[in-house]
């Protein structure tokens, strides 16, 4: 087809008064009648509306044409509706045009001579062009409808049994040795103050007895391949010495000779060389540190098989490699505390009394080392307390931003305090203050009505801390110094690791804070930059525990609609493609597709497309210097034609 032999259909559209009273469009139209390759040129009001699209069928009927041309509103406002009506009357998709002659010109053209003629020079351009449109065939491919969720904390398990109740199978994939995540190391959550543990308890039970949810904890992720729809995960399951009937009854905790400091008490503990997290945990069974098992350092220890009543422990076990598919994955992988370096300069490490808030966590928590009773290292009770705030945050040689969540953390350690000392005075030492909405504006209120008392510095970075008089004290630009038992830091929030490595391995970007990127931080925040790869809870930034879980409802569903059983995943038409006698096989496709779309065929020695993947960017194509990769529906004829359209040619 060449323009000459090409007939067009040509609607123009009023938009109402958004292109009518700009575009004079029946003079636009006159023009266009004239001309021995446009078919029909037709006016209407509202062309996207229902009497605007049958007016569209109904003019069609019994016209022979070759391309439809809508010039109408921007093509990401309708052209998918429009090519679904004009379907109906056999046109094909990639036969389907939208000139923009809304946003693109009588939106920004105000003389109504100039926007006419912009009008007409736009729909001569997508004459010209759609003359050399090809016909392009919908593909689809079969999926698979299974979910894979990378992180076993709350939100990885809410988006789990979201997609498990959906009827799809489900692998959750934890590093740890059990679910949790860092909920579990909570006692309660501002600014409800809900029982953490009570939280995640039933749902834990609920992912135990979900016959469709997998958990293959004490894992890490080694490589990702595939696109959406079919994805392989493949992973290294580290041996736990402990096999499938342990129950986590506890009888060889006693009997294992070896105590050394518990991670979940963030050293602040002691556990055995055989452990679990916490009472209740899933998976159930006991692990064996090797590194501290004296089984494995000199043979001189079975203490743990000797005493168990379920013959559990297996000593030869092994790490396995294994393999897992799904249609999606999601990403739940959480958030790590910042390192306490970044607040040495506050006293951390140096002076026994001061804590980290998540240490301060452990203290009150009940599954913590100190079954909830907040003392010090010592054992004493704290009678005065301060809450640094955005200790290590915001500063050049720290967290360069605001977590967005601490200050809730912060302003609990009062409230916590309280609840076991009601005489403590507790103070919080701040130079601003980041609540999200009346709740935690409200909570706000109520400490300080219930006595903790704010004090505003001049800066947060001039706060320094030291020993005096048996107490810690804190001195800073704008306030009295002032002494306490106990100081907490309230440390921010941070990618956890392995962030990078798993980003590089799936293909998706960072966000400058180091946490995964959002496909689009409105439209699509759980998304990320490859289609089927969504993510979950913090993982993208730090947030609250319900907007973790709303991210997880978000990132299941997604996946889940998406992916629906016996139905075919329509692909992506306007792909690129690689001539395959072009082709010099130099990669340099392979390099730049954004997608790792490309993929190289050794034997032929040239690159190919996966059309699952490719999204039509277009980029393989301006960057192959053979001119071999091209984009199909963006030739170069085709663009060619549209821009001598436009200059009148
Ligand atoms: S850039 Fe072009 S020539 Fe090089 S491998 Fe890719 S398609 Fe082939
Ligand atoms: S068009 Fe974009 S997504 Fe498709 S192969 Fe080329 S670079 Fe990759």
């Amino acid at each position: 087809m060449n323009e000459a032999d090409s007939r067009t259909g040509l609607f123009l559209c009023r938009c109402g008064a958004n292109i009518a009273d700009f575009v004079d469009l029946e003079s636009v139209a006159s023009r266009m009648r004239d001309r021995d390759e446009v078919a029909f040129v037709e006016t209407h009001d509202f062309l996207c509306s229902v009497a605007g699209k049958e007016f569209i069928l109904e003019t069609l009927k019994g016209k022979d044409v070759d391309n439809v041309i809508l010039a109408a509103c921007t093509p990401k406002m309708h052209l998918k509706g429009f090519q679904k009506t004009l379907g109906k009357a056999g046109v094909n998709i990639a036969k389907v045009h939208m000139a923009n002659i809304r946003e693109q010109c009588a939106w920004i053209t105000k003389d109504r001579d100039k926007a006419t003629e912009k009008a007409r020079l736009l729909i001569n351009a997508a004459i010209k062009r759609s003359a050399y449109h090809e016909n392009l065939q919908q593909k689809t491919m079969e999926c698979l409808t299974d979910v894979i969720v990378i992180g076993g904390g709350i939100a990885g398990i809410e988006a789990a049994l979201v997609a498990a109740n959906a009827g799809r199978k489900v692998t959750i994939i934890e590093k740890d040795i059990s679910l949790g995540g860092s909920i579990i190391k909570t006692e309660e959550i501002a600014p409800n103050m809900e029982c953490a543990p009570c939280l995640l308890a039933p749902r834990l039970t609920a992912v135990r007895e979900n016959e469709n949810i997998e958990v293959v904890a004490n894992s890490e992720v080694t490589d990702v391949t595939g696109f959406f729809g079919n994805f392989t995960v493949k992973v290294r399951k580290k041996a736990r010495y402990v096999d499938d009937s342990c129950i986590g009854c506890e009888a060889c905790f006693e009997a294992c000779p070896v105590s050394c400091p518990s991670d979940f008490h963030l050293g602040l503990g002691e556990r055995k060389a055989i452990y679990t997290a916490f009472a209740g945990s899933v998976p159930a069974s006991a692990v064996i540190d090797r590194e501290r098992c004296l089984h494995f350092t000199d043979e001189s220890c079975s203490a743990c098989a000797d005493s168990c009543p379920f013959q559990s422990i297996d000593f030869s076990d092994s790490d396995e490699e294994l393999e897992f598919s799904g249609g999606a994955v999601i990403l739940a992988t959480g958030y790590d505390n910042a390192d306490s370096s970044l607040v040495r300069n506050l006293g951390y490490g140096d002076i026994e009394n001061v804590y980290t808030t998540p240490e301060f966590e452990r203290v009150a928590s009940s599954n913590g080392p100190t079954g909830g009773d907040i003392q010090d290292r010592k054992g004493n009770k704290p009678e005065s307390a301060a809450v640094i705030h955005c200790a290590g945050s915001l500063s050049s040689g720290g967290l360069d931003y605001c977590s967005g969540i601490c200050c809730m953390n912060a302003l609990k350690v009062g409230e916590l305090i309280r609840k076991q000392n009601p005489d403590a005075v507790v103070y919080n030492i701040h130079d601003r203050l980041v609540f999200k909405g009346p709740e935690e504006q409200s909570f706000y209120q109520k400490q300080i009505d219930d006595g903790t008392i704010m004090l505003k510095t001049d800066s947060h970075l001039s706060v320094s801390i030291k020993k005096k008089n048996g107490k810690v004290e804190i001195s800073a630009d704008g306030i009295d110094p002032v002494q306490v038992d106990m100081v907490v830091l309230s440390t921010g929030l941070v990618p956890s690791a392995g962030t990078d490595e798993l980003a590089e391995m799936l293909h998706i970007d960072t966000s400058k804070a180091g946490f995964f990127k959002t496909d689009h931080p409105i439209l699509h925040e759980t998304g990320t930059t490859i289609d089927g790869i969504n993510t979950a809870g913090c993982c993208i930034s730090p947030c609250s525990s319900s907007s973790a879980i709303t991210r997880a409802y978000a990132a299941a569903g997604d996946s889940v609609s998406r992916l629906i059983p016996g139905r075919k995943l329509e692909l992506e038409i306007m792909t690129a493609v690689i001539d395959e006698d072009v082709c010099a096989g130099c990669k340099l496709c392979i390099s730049v597709c954004p997608y790792t779309a490309i993929t190289f065929d050794p034997e032929k020695k040239i690159s190919v497309v996966n059309e699952a993947i490719c999204r039509g960017c277009g980029t393989c194509a301006a960057s192959c210097p053979s001119g071999a990769a091209s984009a199909k529906h963006f030739t170069n004829r085709q663009i060619y034609a549209e821009i001598e359209g436009v200059l009148n040619e």
